[in-house]
């Protein structure tokens, strides 16, 4: 076991965390891409395959999801810049930011409205696919619109999926495994919404509530699954389905920026910043960003300064063996998604070669920001969206250009009194706060 103090005194950041301190923790053991890649359990290969299968379901995509034909049957996001927050950033932080500031829309994906609409929805389709190959149903050269069919549903409907969550990743899993013909149940925590609850018992997901956090409803969705062999748990904190679907995300943007024009080199670096809950959703992004992009990409993690278990499990090396309760945290944040306590101790283990750093900020700060990106850019997006945002601010930079990327995560399907509640508050929080 280790002693607190050990910890403090090991690792000067942990005061940070401790204080719940806005801080910047760089990445001592980052290493030059192609390095970090020859040891990584994971590879280009992987997450080409994974691109391949969402391509091999754009037919059930467009008959079943007909709001995803606008993008041809692929579940993406538009990344432009936001010129407007540049502005209001440099006016409310008083630092000038180098480069150009761009925004990547996963808070509105297609289906869910977060980033779980791509690991999420990957991992149930690679799950589908191979019931099906195994049952003989489906070969390779076939239109995969069949799995929008009644004898694909009626065969799905054998087998159950469950998963454990704080909401978001809930509404992917449940929205696609409901549309399969699975039945499928998501373990909520206590502090998942009300509205994707209700969303999610709309389509006809069983939703299961817990007076607790997290790790609970994660537990209570893996032991449904070990009793039941037909039952598939799709494990936040160790699948590396999960991350792959996720991972696809780096190839594309660099495929979005060629299109844009926009190019990446070490002249021109692209410095991301990715909000952090578990860490598959911002580790896999990061991984592919790191396969398309090489050492011109800088990836950061940022998370609540109430809920920074990346940040203390990257820094101190413990990952999943230490948890902010541990430090004297409470892990209560209003950054849906990002209330996790404990990091995945896979996504800690196989991203620390490739991360630049982390950074963590106050509930008060997303707050801030949600109320200034809305008066500059008029769109909402949830707390949690914001967590990188002062990233291009308090991260050490020495480029003269570059692009910082806030990869907004959430948001899109809010419902409209949802929305204005947040904004009141974020306006009166703006209001109330020095701004220094
Ligand atoms: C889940 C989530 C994240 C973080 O993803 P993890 O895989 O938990 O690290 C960030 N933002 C939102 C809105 C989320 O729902």
């Amino acid at each position: 076991m280790y002693m607190l103090e050990n910890l403090r005194i090991m690792h000067p950041v942990v005061k940070d965390l401790i204080a719940e301190k806005e801080t910047v923790w760089l990445n001592a053991d980052l290493m030059p891409t192609d390095v970090a890649l020859s040891s990584c359990l994971l590879s280009e290969e992987d997450v080409l395959d994974a691109e391949q299968r969402l391509e091999r379901f754009v037919p059930f995509f467009i008959k079943a999801f007909p709001e995803t034909a606008a993008t041809r049957g692929i579940i993406e996001s538009e990344v432009r810049e936001i010129a407007a927050m540049h502005q209001a950033l440099l006016d409310y932080s008083g630092k000038q930011i180098s480069g150009k500031l761009l925004m990547k829309f996963d808070s509105h994906l297609p289906i869910s409205g977060s980033i779980k609409a791509r690991g999420g929805i990957y991992e149930v389709l690679k799950h589908a696919e191979t019931l099906a190959f195994q049952a003989g149903m489906l070969s390779h050269e076939d239109n995969y619109e069949n799995f929008a069919s009644e004898e694909f549903r009626k065969f799905f409907s054998n087998y159950s999926v469950a998963v454990g969550s704080t909401g978001n990743l809930g509404l992917s899993i449940g929205i696609i495994s409901a549309k399969l013909g699975f039945h499928v149940t998501v373990h909520m925590s206590s502090d998942a919404k009300a509205w994707k609850k209700n969303l999610l018992r709309e389509k006809g997901v069983e939703v299961i509530e817990y007076a607790s956090d997290y790790s609970l409803a994660v537990e209570r969705g893996r032991e449904q699954a070990e009793n039941d062999p037909t039952c598939h748990f799709v494990d936040d904190e160790n699948s590396t389905d999960l991350f792959l679907g996720y991972a696809v995300a780096g190839l594309r943007l660099k495929r979005q920026f060629t299109e844009q024009g926009i190019e990446v080199n070490s002249e021109n670096p692209l410095i991301v910043y990715l909000p952090c809950g578990v860490g598959g959703g911002p580790g896999g992004v990061a991984f592919g960003l790191k396969l398309a992009f090489g050492d011109a990409v800088h990836c950061y993690f940022a998370e609540p300064t109430h809920s920074p278990c990346m940040t203390l499990g990257l820094a101190t090396n413990l990952h999943d063996k230490v948890s902010v309760v541990d430090i004297g945290l409470d892990n209560v944040t209003e950054a849906d998604g990002l209330a996790v306590g404990r990091a995945s101790g896979f996504v800690g283990k196989v991203m620390k070669p490739f991360m630049s750093g982390c950074l963590t900020v106050s509930d008060e700060r997303l707050f801030e920001l949600m109320h200034l990106f809305y008066e500059s850019e008029g769109i909402f997006l949830e707390p949690s969206a914001f967590a990188g945002m002062l990233g291009p601010v308090v991260v050490p930079s020495t480029d003269e250009s570059g692009i910082h990327l806030i990869w907004a995560t959430g948001g899109g399907m809010v419902p409209a009194d949802m929305q204005q509640e947040y904004l009141t508050k974020a306006k009166q929080v703006y209001a109330s706060r020095s701004h220094t």
